[in-house]
């Protein structure tokens, strides 16, 4: 009781909160009687907190492992605004500033220091450091130890090196947003973490509307969705898509930047700040946006292409709405996503990222509850399937049955030897007359013209269906050719079915509108 009472009086006194949030006041509990533990919040769920508070109630100085120089900086000066003597080691420290710190930590001057992984076996730091005490090492964002993880470091791998420099080892705890097991069962056995306390909260980000759109035309779609005075990101696979989605919203008025690691250091910061500022609210961007950026008002977060697996996908839709307010998270997706993501996974031959592709596109398949099929894969409780706040719950999908169409295709594919990319199938199918298809013979094909009422999108959307289910694979190395599967053989002969799902609300774009 008067540890609670302790805990409830620092949290109002430092940090001005009256409660704590779900799984707060156990990790610091557990945190303050000694135990490792790991804790599993999404993204603004309230970690700092977590270490934060044990950090003053401790004696000794606490070390935060952090990977993020912006961030750090932003937690530091806080910390400094609350009262409490928190620093910083990073790169960003000259000579001067580095001998200073080296003094402020063997005089005991520093209750939290955060450190870079990178500066963890700096000689200057071990031989200051070894001289206080050091009661908790805190590991943020902590999957950067793992190479399962999106955001492997390899200098992370320094972290358990320093339990040994240390004279004593500290209680360690590690935190992260990423949830899947592997990354999990990675993160304890690297950080060597002794019977840990775990807990994983609330993932579900109710505020957030998942939504999923196959748009014939993504840009037409982008610029009849996008409000142009909300603050929104696009997320888009490579470079080249950045800057192309970025000029073509910017001719159109928009006031977008864009971020991607070719940019120049100088460049990269000042849009960064453009679109915190909302000055230029809308941000193209790749996937090296966003860790560590707390901008609250994101209204929406557009995906212009499938990402390669539902951990980085929920990180990076988990951006929108952080102030509580509702937000959509909008996913735009087209077969040539599965077709250039499973080409990339044929070159290298990793099962487990083959895998965790296919959970990704099925989400991009799936009939069922979208928020459902993201708390089944980070495997947690599935609240509801019926959350009424997604594409699928809101537009009731139904399955058709596409077993004839798919026996045309998949004989079609067997009858081109696997010898040709997805456009030279739909144009065979559609009877096209094309140069391309008639000096190859490929008119004399019995399948030729025999889907001629399908319309492009329509035959494009089924054979996605088809490489997404594996009876139909694409190989190839510079060129994607697309193949029957030993799967497929049972379409083709023993009876079996192959469904598709269609909304009965047809936005225009959705290709079952077309078919039939
Ligand atoms: P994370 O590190 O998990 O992304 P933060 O630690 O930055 O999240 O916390 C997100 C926000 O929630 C911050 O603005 C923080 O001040 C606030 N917060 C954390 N804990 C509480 C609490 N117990 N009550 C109210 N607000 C909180």
């Amino acid at each position: 009781m008067e540890v609670r009472e302790q805990l409830h009086k620092t949290l109002k006194k430092y940090f001005g909160y009256d409660s704590f949030r779900e799984g707060q006041e156990a990790l610091i509990t557990q945190i303050l009687n000694g135990k490792d533990v790991l804790g599993i919040m999404p993204t603004s769920g309230g970690k700092s907190l977590c270490y934060q508070l044990p950090a003053l109630l401790l004696d000794g100085m606490t070390i935060v492992v952090s990977p993020l120089l912006s961030l750090m900086k932003d937690q530091v000066d806080s910390l400094r605004d609350m009262g409490i003597a928190a620093a910083y080691l990073n790169s960003s420290l000259d000579r001067q500033e580095l001998l200073q710190l080296m003094d402020d930590i063997r005089y005991g001057n520093i209750k939290m220091l955060y450190i870079a992984p990178e500066r963890i076996e700096n000689e200057y730091f071990l031989s200051a450091v070894r001289q206080v005490n050091v009661p908790l090492l805190v590991v943020d964002e902590a999957h950067c130890i793992s190479q399962w993880g999106s955001d492997f470091r390899p200098s992370y791998q320094g972290v358990a090196r320093l339990y040994d420099l240390l004279g004593k080892r500290p209680v360690v705890a590690a935190f992260t947003a990423t949830a899947t097991k592997e990354v999990q069962e990675d993160i304890l056995f690297q950080l060597r973490l002794q019977q840990p306390f775990q807990i994983v909260t609330g993932f579900d980000r109710s505020n957030l509307e998942f939504i999923v759109e196959k748009p014939a035309d993504k840009m037409r779609f982008l610029l009849s969705d996008l409000n142009p005075n909300d603050s929104s990101i696009i997320y888009c696979s490579t470079r080249k898509n950045v800057e192309s989605v970025h000029k073509k919203l910017a001719q159109k008025g928009f006031a977008a930047t864009l971020y991607h690691a070719g940019l120049p250091e100088a460049e990269r910061q000042a849009n960064q700040e453009a679109f915190l500022h909302d000055r230029k609210p809308v941000m193209v961007a790749t996937n090296a946006f966003g860790m560590g950026i707390d901008k609250s008002n994101v209204r929406t977060v557009y995906h212009y292409n499938m990402p390669k697996n539902i951990e980085s996908y929920y990180q990076e839709a988990g951006r929108a709405g952080r102030d509580g307010e509702e937000s959509r998270v909008i996913l735009l997706f087209s077969v040539q996503d599965i077709i250039i993501n499973k080409l990339l996974n044929s070159k290298t031959n990793d099962g487990e990222a083959t895998n965790k592709l296919n959970k990704m596109i099925n989400y991009c398949y799936t009939n069922q509850c979208l928020r459902a099929y993201i708390q089944e894969y980070f495997g947690e409780v599935i609240a509801t399937q019926d959350c009424q706040h997604c594409s699928n719950c809101l537009n009731k999908a139904e399955q058709k049955d596409i077993t004839e169409e798919a026996q045309k295709i998949l004989s079609c594919v067997v009858r081109m030897r696997g010898r040709y990319g997805i456009q030279k199938i739909i144009s065979v199918l559609q009877g096209s007359k094309q140069k391309g298809i008639t000096d190859y013979g490929l008119d004399k094909l019995k399948t030729y013209g025999q889907m001629s009422k399908y319309s492009d999108q329509a035959l494009r959307e089924m054979i996605g269906v088809l490489i997404a289910d594996e009876y139909l694979q694409v190989v190839g190395d510079q060129y994607p050719l697309v193949q029957v599967t030993q799967k497929a053989l049972s379409v083709l002969k023993e009876g079996g079915k192959v469904a598709m799902s269609y909304a009965l609300e047809e936005t225009g774009d959705r290709a079952a509108k077309q078919t039939g």
